[in-house]
C-alpha cells in the first residue's frame, strides 16, 4: 500500500460522506420548511375561519343593536329619563364598534389582506362570491351603511321600515356569510392535506434517499475500508514474511559463518572459539546435577622436530592424521578441538574419573604405538597429557579449569613427556597460587612423608630427623641465604634456621599427628616463635621481604593443610614508632649516659633501642646499625643463644622479671660476666609487645661467689 492510494482513499471517503450528509440535510431542512409552512398555513386557515365566523355573528349583532336602539329612542320619546340616555349611548357606541369591526373584516376578507397575517389570493370561488352575482362584498357594504344612518337617525315611523330592510339585509346575507365561512374552511383544510401529503412525500424520500446512501455511498464505503484494511494485512504479511525470510537466510549465513569461523581448516575440528562457551555450559550442569566431567589436554611430544626433520607439510600430514585418532578414540558426543598447533582438547561430558584416567591412557598408548606414514617416511610421536577432572578440584569456571588442566600439562612434559598427569586437587591449587606469588612472601611446604620419616627417628635435634621441604618459593634465597633446591633436596635442613630452642614446636608438630587445631591452641604464639627462631632477622631491614610463611601439611588429614604462618615486619618501623618527645629525650639521656646495659626489644627479639655502652660492646658501627639487628647479629652464637633462652622466658609469659649471669665480651673483647634481667613491656590490654633488659657488669669473683651461693641454695633444697 503506496501512500499514493491512502491519500485517493481518503478523499473518497470525504466526498462519499460529505454527500450522504449533505443529502440527508437536504431532506430534513425539507421536512423543516414544510413543517413551519403547515404549521403557519393552519393558522392562517383558523384566523379566516374566525372573521368571517365573525362577521356572520356581527351582522346579527348589528341588527339586535339598531333594534335596541330604536327602542331606547322610542321610550326617550315619553319619558326624559337620563338613564335612557346613557343606556342610548352605550347601545350606539357598541354598535359603531360592531360596524367598525363587521367592515374591517369585510375589507380583509375581500381583498385577501390581513392584518396580522399576510397577503392571502382569493381563489375563483370566493371572487365570485364577494364580486361575481353574489356580490357579498357589497351586499356587506350597504348593509353596513344601513346600519351606520340606522345608528345616527331618529328613528320613528319610516324609521322602523328601514330597520326591517336592515333585518331582512341580514337574514339575506347569512347563509352567503356562512358560505363564505366554509369556502374559507374548505380552503383551509385542502392546504392542509397538500402539505400533509407533501410532508408524507417528504418522510418518504428521506427513507428512499437513506437507502440509496446505504447501497450507494456506506456500502462502497465500507467495501473501499475492508479492502484497504485487507490490502494493509496482505501488505504486512507479506512484510513479515519477507523479514522472516531475510532472518532465515541470515541465520544462514551466520551459522555458516560460525562454521567457518569455529572450525580448524586443517583437521576439520573445532577450534578454540566454541571451547569456553561447551566447557562453561558442561560446568553449569556440573553445578546443577553433579554431572561429572573431565577435560583432557593434550600436545603432541617434539612436534617441532617433525617440521625440522620432515618438512612442514609432514607437520601438517602427522596434525592431520592425529585429529583423526583422537576421532577414533572418543565417544561421537565428547567434542575435540584443536586449541594452538599441536595442541588439542577434549571435553568428556558425564565421565567418571576413572574413565577419564583410562581413556587418557588409550589415547596415549594409541599414540605412542601409531606409525604416521608420510611418503616414504615412518614417523612416531608420542603425546602429553593432563586431565582435569570435577571430582578432583571444584572451580568455577572455565579459567580455573584450564588453568589446572595446562598445569597437569606442564608438569607431564617436565617430567619426561609421553604420560598423563591429574591435575592438581583444589586445596593444592590453593597452595600453589600462595607458593608461586613472588615478592612478599617466601614459602616452605612440608608434606606428610616427611614428618612420617621425622616420627621414625623421633628426635628433630638429630641430624637424621631433617625434615625436607616438598615446595619452596625461590625468593627463599632472598631471606635465608639458601637457593630452594638445596632445600628441597635435603642439602641443606631447615633445622639450621630454627633456634634449638624452638625444635620443640617441629617435635610436637610430628607426635601430636598434626592435628592443626591442636596445634594452633599450643603453640599461639608461634608466629613469634619461629620467627624469631630464623636467623633472617638481619635482612629485615633491607630486602623487600615482609614475610615467611611455612606450610606444614599433615598427613591424613584431608582437604586441610596444616599452615603455620611466620610474619616479619621491619623492625625499623617498629621502633620508629616512640611518641611523645620529652619521654624520648628523657630516655635518650639515660642511653647515653648510663655505665649498664640498657636496651630495648621488639616482641621479635630486635633491638629498637640500646644504650651506648651496649653499642660498644656489639659489633656494630653506631646506634643505627644495632637497631633492628638481632643478638645472633652483633654477639657469638654461644652468647646469643643464652639471651635468647631468657627472652623466650618474658615472651612466654610465664615470668615478670627473667634473670641469670650470664657471659658477655667487652669492647675490647675480653669475656666478663653480666646480671643479665629482661622485663616484659606490655600494651594497655596487657599483651606483651617487647621487653627492654638491663645488664650489669659482675666481677669474675662476683660471679664466682654467687655460682657458689646458688650452689649451696640448691643443696639445702
Ligand atoms: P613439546 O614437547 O615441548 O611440546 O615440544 P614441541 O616441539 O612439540 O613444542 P613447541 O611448542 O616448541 O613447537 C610446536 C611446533 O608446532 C612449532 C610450530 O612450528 C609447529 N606448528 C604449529 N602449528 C602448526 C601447523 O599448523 N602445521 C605445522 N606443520 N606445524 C605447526
Ligand atoms: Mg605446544
Ligand atoms: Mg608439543
Amino acid at each position: 500500500m503506496t501512500t499514493l492510494d491512502f491519500v485517493g482513499l481518503r478523499k473518497n471517503l470525504i466526498i462519499r460522506y460529505t454527500l450522504a450528509l449533505s443529502l440527508i440535510a437536504l431532506l430534513v431542512t425539507l421536512a423543516f420548511t414544510f413543517l413551519i409552512m403547515a404549521i403557519k398555513d393552519s393558522n392562517n386557515s383558523a384566523y379566516l375561519v374566525n372573521i368571517s365566523g365573525k362577521q356572520r355573528m356581527l351582522s346579527q349583532t348589528i341588527v339586535l343593536d339598531v333594534y335596541r336602539i330604536k327602542v331606547v329612542r322610542e321610550k326617550m320619546t315619553n319619558n326624559s329619563d337620563n338613564n335612557l340616555n346613557t343606556e342610548l349611548m352605550v347601545f350606539s357606541h357598541r354598535l359603531e364598534r360592531n360596524i367598525n369591526e363587521m367592515a374591517a373584516a369585510n375589507h380583509q376578507l375581500r381583498t385577501g389582506k390581513f392584518l396580522s397575517h399576510g397577503n392571502h389570493a382569493l381563489s375563483p370561488e370566493l371572487k365570485e362570491l364577494y364580486f361575481g352575482s353574489t356580490q357579498l362584498a357589497k351586499k356587506v357594504d350597504s348593509f353596513l351603511a344601513l346600519a351606520q344612518t340606522l345608528n345616527k337617525e331618529v328613528v320613528v315611523g319610516k324609521g322602523f321600515e328601514k330597520i326591517s330592510h336592515l333585518s331582512q339585509l341580514s337574514v339575506l346575507l347569512l347563509p352567503e356569510l356562512d358560505n363564505a365561512v366554509k369556502i374559507y374552511q374548505k380552503e383551509g383544510e385542502d392546504k392542509l392535506s397538500t402539505l400533509k401529503s407533501i410532508e408524507t412525500n417528504v418522510w418518504f424520500l428521506t427513507l428512499i434517499a437513506l437507502v440509496i446512501e446505504a447501497l450507494f455511498i456506506f456500502q462502497p464505503l465500507v467495501r473501499k475500508l475492508t479492502e484497504y484494511a485487507n490490502k494493509h494485512t496482505g501488505y504486512k504479511r507479506e512484510l513479515e514474511y519477507q523479514v522472516e525470510l531475510r532472518t532465515l537466510k541470515l541465520e544462514r549465513a551466520n551459522q555458516t559463518l560460525a562454521d567457518l569461523a569455529s572450525k580448524d581448516a586443517l583437521t576439520g575440528l573445532q577450534n578454540r572459539l566454541n571451547l569456553e562457551k561447551s566447557t562453561e555450559r558442561i560446568l553449569e550442569l556440573n553445578k546443577k546435577y553433579s554431572t561429572p566431567f573431565a577435560v583432557l589436554m593434550i600436545d603432541i611430544d617434539w612436534f617441532k622436530s617433525v617440521n625440522d626433520d620432515y618438512g612442514h607439510e609432514a607437520g601438517d600430514f602427522v596434525l592431520k592424521e592425529s585429529a583423526q585418532i583422537l576421532i577414533e578414540s572418543v565417544r561421537q558426543t565428547d567434542l575435540i578441538y584443536r586449541t594452538g598447533g599441536e595442541e588439542f582438547v577434549i571435553l568428556f561430558e558425564g565421565t567418571s574419573l576413572e574413565d577419564a584416567k583410562a581413556k587418557a591412557e588409550d589415547v596415549r598408548q594409541t599414540f605412542e604405538k601409531h606409525i604416521f606414514k608420510y611418503h616414504d617416511f615412518e614417523i612416531k610421536r608420542t603425546i602429553s597429557i593432563g586431565v582435569y577432572h570435577s571430582d578432583i578440584a571444584q572451580v568455577q569456571n572455565f579459567k580455573q579449569i584450564y588453568k589446572l588442566t595446562d598445569d597437569a600439562l606442564y608438569r607431564s612434559k617436565a617430567i619426561g613427556r609421553n604420560r598423563i598427569n591429574l591435575c592438581k586437587t583444589s586445596s593444592e591449587e590453593v597452595l600453589d597460587n600462595v607458593l608461586h606469588k613472588k615478592g612478599d612472601f617466601v614459602f616452605i611446604r612440608f608434606d606428610a612423608d616427611s614428618f612420617r620419616e621425622l616420627d621414625k627417628t623421633r628426635s628433630f635435634k638429630n641430624t637424621d630427623g631433617c625434615i625436607k621441604p616438598c615446595e619452596v618459593s625461590e625468593n627463599v634465597f632472598e631471606l635465608m641465604g639458601v637457593q630452594a633446591s638445596r632445600l628441597l633436596d635435603g642439602e641443606h635442613c631447615i633445622r639450621e634456621f630454627l633456634h634449638p630452642d624452638d625444635f620443640d614446636l617441629v617435635q610436637r608438630f610430628a607426635e601430636t599427628g598434626l592435628q592443626l587445631s591442636e596445634l594452633s591452641q599450643q603453640y599461639s604464639s608461634k608466629t613469634l616463635l619461629w620467627r624469631s627462631s630464623f636467623r633472617i632477622l638481619n635482612l629485615v631491614g633491607d630486602a623487600k621481604i615482609t614475610s615467611l610463611e611455612v606450610y606444614f601439611e599433615p598427613g591424613k588429614i584431608q582437604g586441610s593443610l596444616g599452615l603455620i604462618k611466620l610474619e616479619l615486619f621491619e623492625s625499623l618501623s617498629l621502633h620508629s614508632s616512640f611518641g611523645d618527645a620529652l619521654l624520648v629525650y628523657n630516655f635518650h639521656a639515660m642511653l647515653e649516659n648510663t655505665n649498664d646495659y640498657i636496651y630495648f626489644k621488639d616482641r621479635y627479639h630486635v633491638f629498637t633501642a640500646a644504650s651506648k655502652t651496649l653499642v660498644k660492646i656489639a659489633n656494630v658501627k653506631d646506634r643505627a646499625e644495632l637497631v633492628g639487628k638481632t643478638d645472633y647479629d652483633v654477639f657469638p652464637k654461644e652468647y646469643a643463644d643464652q639471651y635468647f633462652k631468657l627472652e623466650k622466658q618474658i615472651f612466654s609469659g610465664e615470668v615478670e622479671v627473667a634473670q641469670e649471669y650470664q657471659p658477655t665480651l667487652d669492647d675490647e673483647g675480653n669475656k666478663g660476666w653480666v646480671d643479665n634481667r629482661k622485663y616484659p613491656i606490655k600494651d594497655q590490654n596487657g599483651e606483651i609487645i617487647g621487653l627492654f633488659g638491663i645488664a650489669r657488669v659482675i666481677s669474675d669473683q662476683e660471679h664466682e661467689s654467687l655460682l657458689e651461693v646458688n650452689s649451696s641454695d640448691s643443696l639445702i633444697d
